[in-house]
């Protein structure tokens, strides 16, 4: 099973939380660039408050979910599609929505858009190692480092981290950062390798 987190490895939820901060502070463009934590804290402009009623905000707004980009092209999809169609991928994510409107069908929806039939998606409220040990995920994917080192620390998932600004400042010998996707699928390509029953 592969455990794949949603925002920052599949859909871009920065680039428009960014936007939206933006436009709350009114001191020009943040780049990615300049941030340094997953929780966009210890920043020259971005104040905790700022970034709480964006939060907020968006947690109300489920075309703000609905409507992210995604960060994998087609190919990615028709992949993810195989695995996902043959009982081998769970989407494992700390989204939070707000009780007017149902994140998981809005998440669900996304998915399906960009070509997953049946998505398997898991709202996770605390440690995401509890989900990864329950589901049996032997590979897993997210790009906040925290929950990478939970992972690594409490379950014996492989952990692969994507890079990203906020995310360069942590290492941890159980967790592998990579650059683009493709090292995604090779690492996957592999766990199901070692999987497969071995023929003489
Ligand atoms: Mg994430």
């Amino acid at each position: 099973m592969v455990g794949l987190d949603i925002d920052g490895v599949l859909a871009d939820f920065l680039s428009p939380f960014l936007l939206r901060l933006e436009k709350r502070i009114g001191k020009g463009p943040i780049p990615a660039e300049s941030l340094r934590s997953v929780r966009l804290s210890a920043h020259p402009v971005l104040t905790e408050e700022a970034v709480r009623e964006c939060a907020d905000a968006v947690r109300r707004d489920p075309d703000f979910w609905d409507g992210l980009d995604s960060l994998l092209g087609p190919e990615h999809w028709r992949r993810l599609e195989h695995l996902s169609q043959s009982g081998q991928l769970s989407f494992i994510t700390h989204r939070t929505g707000h009780e007017s409107w149902d994140i998981h069908a809005v998440t669900s929806g996304w998915f399906r858009r960009h070509g997953i039939t049946n998505p398997d998606v898991h709202l996770v409220e605390k440690e995401k190692s509890a989900v990864v040990e329950r589901l049996g995920v032997m590979l897993f994917v997210d790009d906040n480092y925290e929950n990478c080192q939970d992972v690594a620390e409490h379950t014996e998932a492989r952990v692969l981290m994507p890079h990203h600004p906020y995310n360069r400042d942590f290492s941890h010998p159980g967790v592998t950062r990579v650059m683009h996707f493709n090292e995604v699928f090779a690492e996957i390509e592999h766990c199901l390798d070692l999987r497969a029953p071995t023929s003489v």
